[in-house]
């Protein structure tokens, strides 16, 4: 998608904080970040989000959700971390790319 901007993150052309990158899925800090580490993990593929989803994305939607836990490791977040994916305008979602919210360190409350 030429006018996504998490797609020209994920392909180099737009500059971003990028912490973790493979074959599928890339993580970088999000731009106004909530908590002392706010991170967006998204897959390269293109994809709106959760409603999406479809039966041959299996292996990635796998792939990215286990690669959380490592990037938060990895990111010292011993102690947990919490995890947001906003989905529609009913979910509060603003960039229609598909990406998990990885957060820890110094943050709000849940509402
Ligand atoms: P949402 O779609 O509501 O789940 O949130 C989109 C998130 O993307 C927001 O937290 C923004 O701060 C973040 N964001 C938007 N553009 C960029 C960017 N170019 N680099 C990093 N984060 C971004």
């Amino acid at each position: 998608m030429a006018d996504c901007i998490f797609c020209r993150i994920a392909k180099g052309d737009v500059t971003a904080d990028i912490v973790y990158q493979d074959e599928q899925v890339i993580a970088f800090r999000d731009i106004q970040p909530k908590a002392a580490v706010h991170l967006l993990v998204i897959p390269r593929k293109h994809i709106e989000n959760l409603y999406d989803l479809e039966r041959a994305d299996q292996q990635l939607i796998a792939h990215l959700m286990l690669t959380i836990p490592k990037i938060a490791k990895q990111q010292g977040l011993d102690a947990g971390f919490r995890t947001v994916t906003n989905t529609g305008h009913g979910g509060g979602q603003e960039v229609w790319h598909m990406h998990f919210h990885l957060m820890g360190g110094d943050m709000p409350p849940m509402q």
